[in-house]
């Protein structure tokens, strides 16, 4: 399995007991499945792959990623970020994540359902117990969820519905309201002002990122480029909030500048957002980076080398398992409603994100003052030191 967090480094920090890191090094569940579908009479056939990679501190919670080159290694690297996520933000969750190899875009909605189907009956036994509880991730949305739920019949298997199918008011907009959020704090502490004014360039113009944009927007940064997978949009000033909200990156092209998609990477902005997929700074470009903050809104976007890179140039990284922690906070809160029955409004959601954020966020700090550690280390000390509690109070190991 690649790594996210670097179990070596963290244990020259802290102490954790070997036995720990070996139940850390290997998930604990790996499954793959075949899907089987008929449509237009021909046979439609495609894995899907579930890793849980601890359970030790709750049910393994992580989105469904549906994209072409999704594999059983990608998965396990997304479920092992969820474990330390939910340990930093201190959810009762373990970390787990699916996926399907399918390009969403060459599905119609009706494939796409019979398919989202056919994945809920394959993974019957772990949706209906609760031992993997998904949520949207790259190329699924809520549509999906409500189709899980509409199999499963249990509010609390599945996070993400709509408000309507027993979600809640603002999980669409969590992960990038945390983003915006956590763009601010780091703002403050890094500039010593509001994020008013500084500029931002976004990639990836999906869910996550196009939530970003808005709450930075709304909070008077400038969100000067955006992308998606196929190209730029770039407008010094900044785009029009009411653009934003109703523009894709093609028409944001032609409205302003259309610009090369990768060149957005490069542009010295103050606040660099990947947010689409894992990898997309390496040690290729990472010295090419002239923005003075990453928040990584994505999960994985940036490689050990390239991480190391930026490290050196001074560049401040808010990591993955902090900056992109709203959406996780939030299913957490549609979970505990579905088993409550309580009904949570769009600011409730937005306040329990902010609360829990805040918390982690000052945690990271802290360890990072304290120890001269970057924000990325010291998450992940936070959280391995945290499951590794747990699993010490729990007597999975010595
Ligand atoms: P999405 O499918 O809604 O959007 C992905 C976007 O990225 C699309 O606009 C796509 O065109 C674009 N994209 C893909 N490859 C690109 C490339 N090479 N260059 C530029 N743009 C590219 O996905 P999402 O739900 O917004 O998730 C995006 C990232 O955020 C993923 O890494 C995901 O794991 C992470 N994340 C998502 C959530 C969530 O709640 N959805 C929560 C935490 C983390």
């Amino acid at each position: 399995m690649v790594s996210n967090v670097d179990l070596e480094s963290v244990s020259r920090i802290i102490d954790i007991p070997s036995d720990v890191r070996q139940l850390l090094e290997r998930p604990e569940q790996e499954l793959r499945v075949t899907l089987n579908l008929v449509s237009g009479g021909n046979l439609i056939r495609t894995d899907a792959y579930l890793v849980i990679h601890s359970s030790v501190r709750g049910p393994g919670k992580g989105g469904i990623r549906m994209s072409a080159d999704v594999d059983m290694a990608e998965t396990g690297e997304l479920a092992e970020l969820m474990t330390y996520k939910c340990a930093l933000l201190g959810i009762p969750f373990g970390g787990a994540k699916s996926g399907i190899p399918i390009d969403p875009r060459t599905l119609t909605d009706d494939l796409r359902a019979s398919l989202i189907q056919e994945y809920a009956h394959c993974l019957d036994h772990y949706l209906k117990t609760g031992l993997y509880i998904p949520a949207p991730d790259m190329g699924t949305d809520e549509g999906d969820m409500a189709t899980i739920y509409g199999y499963t019949h249990m509010p609390e298997s599945v996070t993400g519905k709509p408000p309507r199918v027993r979600g809640i008011p603002g999980r669409l907009e969590a992960t990038g309201r945390g983003i915006a959020y956590v763009s601010q704090m780091a703002c403050s502490d890094i500039f010593g002002g509001k994020i008013a004014d500084r500029t931002v360039a976004i990639q990836g113009f999906g869910n996550v990122g196009k939530w970003a944009a808005r709450f930075l927007t709304e909070s008077g940064a400038r969100v000067v480029a955006v992308s998606d997978v196929d190209g730029a949009a770039y407008r010094r000033g900044g785009f029009p909030a009411n653009e934003l909200a109703e523009c894709s990156v093609a028409d944001l092209g032609r409205l302003h500048e259309p610009m090369n998609r990768d060149d957005l990477l490069e542009l010295p902005v103050d606040f660099l957002i990947p947010a689409a997929t894992g990898h997309v700074l390496t040690g290729d470009n990472a010295d090419k980076v002239r923005a003075k903050v990453i928040v990584e809104g994505a999960n994985g976007p940036i490689t050990p080398e390239a991480g190391q890179m930026l490290d050196a140039r001074g560049i401040k990284i808010l990591p993955d398992v902090l900056a992109n922690a709203g959406g996780v906070v939030a299913s957490y809160a549609e979970w505990r409603q579905a088993r409550s029955g309580d009904v949570l409004e769009r600011q409730d959601t937005f306040d329990i994100i902010e609360n829990r954020l805040h918390q982690a966020y000052r945690a990271v700090k802290e360890a990072s003052a304290k120890r001269n550690l970057t924000y990325r280390t010291a998450s992940h000390i936070i959280a391995v030191n945290e499951v590794a509690q747990t699993m010490i109070e729990r007597r999975w190991v010595a």
